[in-house]
């Protein structure tokens, strides 16, 4: 058992920092790591998790728990995969992944795929079993666990139109850590993450003018041209919708970083419903409310 750190021992990575779905851009997929001295503990899994907790310089044998936010796939896509790299690295505790329905169905189908080949690797190699898995499905805003090193907290979020979808508080022995997950804004978080010193905040960058633009167009439904990666299909109006109905106004998330009273906001999960928005920009807009530190997440930043 580690021991009880002080707050220099206590890191946030930005592991994935990407919204939505395509791939082959410059980001992976949501991941971020509270890491404490040796134990790892891993909020969402979206694509590329794996190996940007690698590239981090973590070991995937040290995760403790994953808590996911919501089953979108840039949450949640790689959740089996990290549970198999995971347990090939040397991972045999038990391990309890936390997260709204239907996680349960999630992980079993995971491990129902990643099963011929763990009991391959047991005969072939020698490889100790893997540990229990177990899915804690998490419907009410609660006291999720505490490990005697963590205390982790969730609050329900409004990520419409279908899914649940969680924010965590993570409270180490010298540092508290929310994450908003995906959400458009809400006063649950403000009340998660009261006092915290950083919050992990999703956001937009509305452009006023992007709707009529749009209408009609299908093909590739992303809302700026910019952004790298494969295409999405669908309906371009439709997506723009989806994105600022579910999601927060980088003002907006600000407001509630002040309302909460936290030390540092720290932006990721951003989608910029125009071309040419820098990382100076983002911030400016999160200061248009909030007074603290404001800081643009990057892949593989840790703070
Ligand atoms: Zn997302
Ligand atoms: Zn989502």
């Amino acid at each position: 058992m580690a021991l009880a750190t002080p707050e220099s021992d206590t890191k946030l990575y930005i592991l994935g920092s990407r919204a939505g779905p395509s791939v082959g851009g410059a980001q992976y997929m949501t991941c971020y790591a509270v890491v404490v001295g040796d134990r790892v503990y891993v909020v969402d899994c979206g694509y590329g998790a794996s190996e940007q907790l690698v590239r981090g310089g973590l070991k995937l044998q040290d995760i403790r728990n994953i808590f996911i936010t919501h089953n979108h796939p840039d949450h949640n896509i790689e959740l089996g995969t990290l549970v198999y790299f995971a347990w090939y690295a040397g991972l045999t505790r038990p391990l309890d992944i936390y997260g709204p329905p239907p996680l349960q169905t999630v992980l079993d189908g995971y491990l129902q795929a990643i099963k011929p080949d763990v009991d391959v690797w047991l005969d072939d190699i020698g490889h100790p079993p893997m540990g229990p898995v177990t899915a804690h499905e998490l419907s009410t805003p609660q006291a999720v666990m505490d490990d005697g090193t963590v205390k982790v907290s969730c609050t329900l979020v409004k990520h419409t139109p279908i899914f649940k979808s969680l924010a965590y508080r993570i409270d180490t022995p010298g540092r508290s850590i929310a994450f908003s997950g995906d959400t458009s804004p809400v006063q649950s978080v403000v009340e998660l993450a009261k006092g915290a010193d950083v919050l992990v905040h999703e956001a937009i960058y509305l452009n006023p003018n992007q709707a009529p633009a749009l209408a009609g167009r299908t093909g590739d439904a992303r809302v700026d041209n910019q952004e790298r990666g494969s295409a999405i299909a669908g309906d371009a109006q439709k997506l723009l919708q989806h994105v600022v109905s579910s999601h927060t106004p980088i003002e907006e998330a600000g407001r509630i970083a002040q309302e909460a009273g936290v030390k540092t906001l720290v932006i990721a999960h951003t989608v910029s419903l125009m071309p040419g928005v820098t990382d100076g920009m983002w911030i400016a807009a999160a200061r248009k409310h909030f007074s603290g530190e404001v800081i643009f997440a990057h892949d593989l930043m840790v703070l």
